[in-house]
C-alpha cells in the first residue's frame, strides 16, 4: 500500500442515517486509510446543521451547508435564511455552501424548483464568499447558465461526483470550477466519466467518496466510506498514468486551495 502524505475526501454525506451506529470507527478507518480531510455536505437544513455539528469534533472535517436538488421540493420557504444563520454562527467549520444544483435526469424536484433554489444557493454563496458545491446531471447548460447569469464564477465551486461528458468537464473548469470523481470511475460501464477523469486538468482534480454512496469496485454494494477513497485515487493514478501518491497530493492541495483558502500555503 502506497504511503499517502493524507488525501481529501472533498465530498461525503456522514449525517446519514447510515453512519449513525458507528461514526466514531467510521471516523478511525478513515484516519487510518491517510484520510486526513472529509467535507461533510448537507443536504437539507436539517443535515446542514448536523453536518455543522460533525465538523466540529476535529480540525479535520469540515460542513457544506445546501438543500440538495433533491429535496428542494420539500425544503422550508425561507430554507436560505436558516442556511445563512448557519454559516454565521459557524464560520470556522462551514467551508462552502451545498450541495445544491440541477439534476434532470432523476427529476424528483420540479425544473422550476430546482433552478429556483440553485439560484438562491448561488446569491447566498457570493454574499458569503464561499465556493459552491455541485450537484449536476444531465442539466450542463441549465447549470452553466445559472452559474454565469448569477455571478458564481467570482466564488467559483466544485462539480462533484461528476458525470457529465469530457467537453462540459473542460467547461467547468473554464468557468473556475474544480471537478470532482467518485467510486463511479471504478465502475465498469463508466468510460466517459473516465475519459472526464483524464482530461481534467491537475490544478482542478478533485476527489470523493460521496459515501454511504457509490462504494467503488471492490467495496461495490457495501456502504461507502471515507477510508475506501483509495481506491478512487488508485483508479485515477491508472487512468492518468501517474502515480497514486501524485494525485493525492495534487488533490489534497486543491482541496485546501477551494475550501480553506486562508490556510492553504
Ligand atoms: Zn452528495
Amino acid at each position: 500500500m502506497p504511503k499517502y502524505h493524507g488525501l481529501i475526501d472533498s465530498h461525503c454525506h456522514l449525517t446519514a442515517p447510515q453512519f449513525d451506529e458507528d461514526l466514531v470507527a467510521v471516523l478511525k478507518r478513515a484516519q487510518d486509510a491517510s484520510v486526513i480531510g472529509i467535507n461533510v455536505v448537507g443536504y437539507t437544513v436539517e443535515h446542514s446543521l448536523k453536518a455543522v455539528g460533525i465538523a466540529e469534533r476535529s480540525e479535520n472535517l469540515w460542513a457544506s451547508v445546501g438543500v440538495s436538488p433533491h429535496d428542494a421540493k420539500d425544503a422550508p420557504r425561507d430554507f436560505e435564511r436558516s442556511l445563512q444563520t448557519i454559516v454565521e454562527e459557524n464560520r470556522d467549520t462551514v467551508v462552502a455552501i451545498g450541495e445544491t444544483g440541477l439534476d434532470f435526469f432523476h427529476l424528483i424536484s420540479p425544473r422550476d424548483v430546482q433552478i429556483a433554489s440553485f439560484t438562491r444557493h448561488i446569491e447566498l454563496a457570493v454574499e458569503q464568499k464561499l465556493p459552491l458545491v455541485v450537484h449536476m446531471r444531465d442539466a450542463f447548460e441549465d447549470t452553466r447558465r445559472a452559474l454565469s447569469e448569477n455571478n458564481a464564477p467570482a466564488v467559483g465551486g466544485v462539480f462533484h461526483c461528476f458525470t457529465g461528458t469530457p467537453r462540459e468537464a473542460l467547461e467547468a473548469v473554464e468557468l473556475g470550477f474544480y471537478v470532482s470523481f467518485s467510486g463511479i470511475v471504478t465502475f465498469k460501464g463508466a468510460r466517459q466519466v473516465r475519459e472526464c477523469a483524464a482530461a481534467v486538468p491537475d490544478a482542478r482534480l478533485l476527489v470523493e467518496t460521496d459515501a454511504p454512496f457509490l462504494a467503488p469496485a471492490p467495496m461495490r454494494g457495501n456502504r461507502n466510506e471515507p477510508s475506501f477513497l483509495v481506491h478512487v485515487v488508485e483508479e485515477l493514478a491508472r487512468i492518468r498514468n501517474t502515480t497514486s501518491e501524485q494525485i493525492g497530493r495534487i488533490t489534497a492541495e486543491n482541496a485546501r486551495r477551494l475550501f480553506l483558502p486562508d490556510c492553504s500555503p
